[in-house]
């Protein structure tokens, strides 16, 4: 949930103004579930972090719903099934409603011999498999209505146009980029509004998950809206991009790639105490108990006491999760109010160690790095499409240069295609640093039966598909899927079999 600094910065414009891959998957945020694809309260920018999806046609749309009605009849011929057998077995309790699903998930098993994998496929019902069908579809579709979005505005002739109206009001090329960037941030807010409005509120809170009024939720995404026009148009992150674009026609994007990294850098540092705090209220753990046990588990992986806290993720959202954000002295780990409430305290210990893996493996630098490379090979990638597009539609669109501030949709269009195709390697990564963080946890704590049960909370209360398909795992999956999860919580013990640790080195 993404707290997308790092994706957000590496891609640059194409994330933040909105018309980004999917699902961006960062390990800057380095949370304990997968983030939804569109719910994120503290994120870099929420609004633009979120995708758009479902701009279907009539047609299409009807297809689509055709398409759930067919899942959902098989899911439910699955999970009845699976239930039954349960059911049969006395093992667990069928859960086919809502309300169901949550109590199930609060009596999580107790006993180590539970079957812990059962106990995820009954949580996953036929309502989480419509929900978790619906993201994954808007998952796919956001991309390609970012792409379609950007298209229009070149075709149409507004992105000469908004250039235009910018020229005229300025001579300045720092205020012209500054209302060029509001302008486009203005239409595809409208333009995306109805899909936004739908993968991040209509469909969370048919389901549950949304705990925000239309209006709160709005100001929300207005705020989110205020970060990008000051983070990339006052602070002039715009304009310092097209001063290399100008001056380096066949090599700039050497010197974009070269500059992601101070950038990604100060946002990774700002986020947590800038940016997050527009969103929510971060506090020291309330309760002091529960305090002192994290503590000593954080104390013995190494972290200073000072940087746990927790965040009225309630005021947004009823999902789980936690996740660790900034670096350096701005680096915390924050635990979501809805976990430390829905969680017991071994749970949330287990959590906890999860979070203090990211931070004592070093995962914001490893991530850094990664995101850094990959900057160098889409900005090279981009340059080269960049320039061939030009040269084929140019005319069409009103402008003939790269540096001409009417291509930047056509910047946002290719960095969202590549980014689109570059996200099977940044989930690959992602879940290579997760399923890390999960096995330094267990190693921490011992604690496999609490870890399983915290994995089988977070499935069910977010909705998510325990058994993705492959292509959707690759595509869309930052962390390992849960079933895997669950299955390595039960069995990973090194330590009773005297094999050593193969991440948590305690320190002396
Ligand atoms: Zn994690």
């Amino acid at each position: 949930m993404p707290r997308s600094a790092l994706l957000l910065a590496t891609l640059l414009l194409s994330l933040l103004l909105g018309t980004g891959p999917a699902r961006p998957a960062t390990p800057s945020d380095s949370t304990i579930a997968p983030g939804a694809p569109g719910r994120s309260a503290a994120v870099l920018a929420p609004a633009v972090a979120r995708h758009p999806g479902g701009a279907a046609t009539d047609s299409a749309r009807r297809a689509y719903r055709a398409w759930i009605a067919r899942v959902r009849a098989r899911a439910l011929a699955d999970s009845a099934a699976h239930a039954d057998s349960l059911a049969a077995a006395g093992r667990a309790p069928r859960a086919d409603s809502l309300a169901d699903v949550d109590s199930l998930a609060a009596a999580a098993p107790s006993s180590p011999h539970d079957d812990y994998v059962a106990r995820v496929r009954a949580n996953f019902t036929p309502q989480n498999r419509d929900y978790a069908t619906a993201q994954t579809a808007l998952g796919f579709l956001g991309p390609l209505y970012g792409i379609l979005l950007g298209l229009f505005v070149l075709f149409s002739g507004l992105a000469a146009w908004m250039r235009d109206i910018a020229r005229n009001l300025s001579r300045r090329s720092y205020v012209q980029t500054l209302v060029y960037l509001a302008l486009y941030l203005a239409l595809a807010f409208v333009l995306e509004f109805p899909l936004v409005f739908f993968q991040d509120f209509a469909l969370e809170r048919q389901y549950g998950l949304m705990n925000q009024a239309f209006g709160p939720w709005l100001v929300d995404q207005l705020k989110a809206l205020l970060v990008a026009l000051v983070g990339f148009g006052v602070v002039p992150l715009l304009w310092l991009a097209y001063r290399p674009i100008r001056r380096f026609p066949r090599h700039w994007w050497l010197a974009l790639g070269l500059g992601t990294l101070p950038v990604i850098l100060a946002m990774a540092f700002l986020q947590p105490l800038v940016v997050d705090p527009l969103f929510n209220h971060f506090t020291p753990l309330a309760d002091k108990r529960l305090e002192a046990r994290i503590l000593e588990t954080t104390a013995r992986a190494g972290i200073p006491a000072r940087h746990v806290f927790q965040m009225d993720a309630s005021r947004q959202s009823n999902r789980y999760n936690a996740y660790v954000s900034g670096f350096g002295v701005s680096q915390r780990v924050v635990l979501w109010d809805t976990t430390l409430k829905g969680m017991t305290p071994d749970e949330i210990v287990f959590v906890v160690s999860h979070e203090a893996a990211h931070y004592r493996l070093h995962h914001m630098w490893w991530g850094i790095l990664f995101y850094t490379g990959l900057s160098f090979v889409l900005f090279g990638l981009a340059s080269v499409l960049v320039r061939g597009a030009i040269a084929r539609w140019g005319d069409r669109w009103g402008f003939g240069e790269p540096h001409d501030l009417a291509s930047l949709p056509l910047f946002i269009v290719t960095l969202t295609l590549l980014g689109f195709l570059a996200q099977p390697g940044v989930n690959a990564f992602s879940r290579r640093i997760e399923h890390d963080a999960d096995t330094y946890g267990l190693e921490l704590t011992h604690a496999n039966d609490a870890a399983a049960r915290a994995f089988i909370k977070l499935g069910a209360q977010n909705r998510s598909d325990p058994e993705p398909t492959p292509v959707v795992e690759l595509f869309q999956y930052s962390h390992p899927p849960l079933i895997e999860r669950v299955r390595f919580a039960e069995s990973y013990r090194p330590w009773q079999e005297g094999r050593p640790d193969r991440l948590f080195h305690p320190r002396r």
